[in-house]
């Protein structure tokens, strides 16, 4: 319930996001639309941050959260489920895409992908 206002909200352009996260317990198949991160949790132990990357290339990206494995990332929720992590995400494949995730909101880095790259058709 709390998605639904959080994207009324956004609507009337009093809450800004990109993603909001989705709790599940297992690893997913496939994302449930590209504005989730899904956040795969066994029990209290936060396992994987699985999202879509926002640059267009629909590249998918599983970050580990496990704390025993490098790299690793943490991930912090806010009251709206709006998911900060840290550190930024740089992804090795051609797509090349290097961003943070901060409250939801994707911020690109220098040389990451411009905004221009976001081909979205909305
Ligand atoms: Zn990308």
């Amino acid at each position: 319930m709390k998605k639904l206002l959080a994207n009324l909200l956004r609507q009337l352009g009093m809450l800004r996001f990109d993603f909001l996260v989705t709790k599940q317990d297992s690893f997913p198949q496939t994302p449930e639309s590209d504005e989730e991160v899904i956040l795969v949790e066994s029990g209290a132990i936060q396992k994987w941050a699985c999202f879509s990357c926002p640059g267009g290339c629909g590249e998918r990206i599983s970050l580990s959260l496990n704390p025993d494995r490098r790299p690793r990332w943490r991930i912090e929720t806010d009251f709206w489920q709006r998911p900060s992590l840290h550190p930024s995400v740089h992804q090795q494949n051609e797509c090349g895409c290097h961003f943070w995730v901060k409250k939801g909101q994707v911020y690109w880095c220098k040389d990451g992908q411009p905004e221009t790259h976001i081909g979205k058709a909305k």
